[in-house]
């Protein structure tokens, strides 16, 4: 999310004749997106404040923060860091570039608390020459008793689905041919009766997007409708991120998910079972308050049930205003880290089985760039989001390819371009 709102500020800022430094020590505006999601996220925009604190000692630049950590900690970065001249709201940063020159204070953090309404960005620029992502929805309304995001986006928002199919079809005709869909809870998209599956039927029938994904799902509001239509349109990318954090059914309940394992392994089987295969990745957290040996083993049990092509894995972090601060932080950090080690390791082998699995096979896969490690070969993204380097030189950028995967190095298949007639 964050990345498709920086890349429209910045298309904003340029389309109002701003330009692009290539330093930070020529730029005379200087505004840092943040995330509040995890500790560590915000403990490296606490080090970058401090870099641009004493760039600011011999260079003149409006300093300005906007995102997530904004929205959370602004009295504390203003106070701390008065080199920032502003820190904008969450829900006003679509005025920035018209603003910038201005009143630009008039769009602060705090100013009107977290607002009711959310005004999305209309252009959000490309990922790369072929692939954009674009927010369909802001905010989040399940409350996880771990997470800020609720508490910092706000209720969710859906954007209007024909404002959604107008920036498809200008993106469409500038080359772009892969969308992937944003939303905290992407799947619960509903703007005027219009829900999720209805708005992925507008784009399969209404442009001529070849490649359909989005992020993140939450397995309760994964539908059969919407499973119906990913089994029958081969243009809804076989990968899917479905976040399950834990299996055991005491920690998700703490952690308010609102589903058990067993739900959550009967949908992993309806999306198995589909006519082609389909690939899932999640995140997976360790070291929840109140997590037993048994709850650690029960989640242990589950990556061995649904065995994931890819996990993000974490262990728990308190986060100030939400609901699980107030719980005991009770599981030791050696434990934590015990923890989180072993689910690395099985995740590491899991994953490396489950893709040795589609060696042999001829994948479809998009051109990205030449690799870093020989300029012999020329790295490209498959349609189940894997990278796979092969020998060539590139003709076209971003030309669709067909590669056999013939080998997998970490998590790399390396291939060979087949003739596709
Ligand atoms: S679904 Fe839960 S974890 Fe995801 S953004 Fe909403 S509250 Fe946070």
């Amino acid at each position: 999310m964050n990345t498709a709102e920086s890349s429209a500020v910045r298309g904003d800022l340029l389309s109002k004749g701003w330009s692009e430094s290539e330093t930070a020590e020529d730029a005379g505006l200087i505004i840092i997106n943040t995330c509040s999601v995890r500790k560590t996220a915000e403990d490296r925009i606490w080090g970058r404040l401090g870099f641009y604190k004493k760039l600011k000692k011999n260079n003149d630049f409006k300093l300005i923060v906007i995102g997530c950590m904004a929205e959370r900690l602004k009295d504390d970065i203003k106070s701390a860091f008065p080199a920032v001249d502003e820190v904008v709201s969450n829900f006003k940063k679509v005025e920035i570039s018209s603003l910038i020159d201005t009143d630009i204070s008039s769009i602060a953090a705090g100013k009107d608390g977290i607002d009711e309404t959310y005004t999305f960005f209309e252009n959000h620029g490309k990922l790369t020459e072929s692939h954009s992502m674009i927010p369909i929805m802001n905010g989040c309304d399940n409350f996880c008793s771990y997470c800020i995001v609720p508490y910092v986006r706000g209720h969710e928002i859906s954007r209007d689905n024909i404002e959604i199919m107008g920036e498809i079809n200008s993106l469409t005709e500038k080359g772009v041919s892969e969308i992937t869909l944003l939303g905290q809870n992407v799947n619960s998209y509903l703007f005027e009766k219009h829900d999720f599956s209805d708005l992925l039927k507008d784009i399969l029938n209404e442009t001529d997007i070849k490649w359909l994904r989005f992020t993140s799902s939450n397995p309760q509001d994964f539908t059969d409708k919407l499973i119906k239509l990913i089994d029958d349109s081969k243009r809804i990318c076989s990968f899917i991120h479905l976040p399950v954090q834990h299996g055991s059914d005491a920690v998700l309940q703490r952690m308010n998910r609102k589903y058990t394992a067993d739900e959550y392994k009967n949908l992993v089987r309806k999306l198995k079972n589909l006519s082609r295969p389909i690939s899932l990745s999640s995140d997976l957290m360790v070291g929840f308050p109140g997590e037993t040996d048994a709850d650690f083993e029960a989640l242990i049990s589950l990556m061995n049930n649904v065995r994931f092509e890819e996990a993000f894995t974490y262990y728990y972090n308190p986060r100030e205003g939400t609901k699980a601060y107030d719980y005991k932080d009770d599981v030791p950090h050696e434990v934590k880290l015990e923890r989180l080690t072993r689910v690395i390791e099985l995740q590491r082998r899991t994953s490396f089985e489950e893709k040795s699995k589609r060696i042999g096979s001829v994948e479809e896969a998009v051109i990205e760039n030449v690799s870093k490690k020989d300029s012999n070969e020329i790295l490209a993204r498959t349609e189940k989001n894997s990278m796979v380097v092969y020998p060539g030189q590139i003709t076209k950028m971003n030309e669709y390819v067909n590669i056999k995967l013939k080998d997998l190095r970490g998590n790399t298949f390396i291939g060979e371009a087949v003739c596709s007639n």
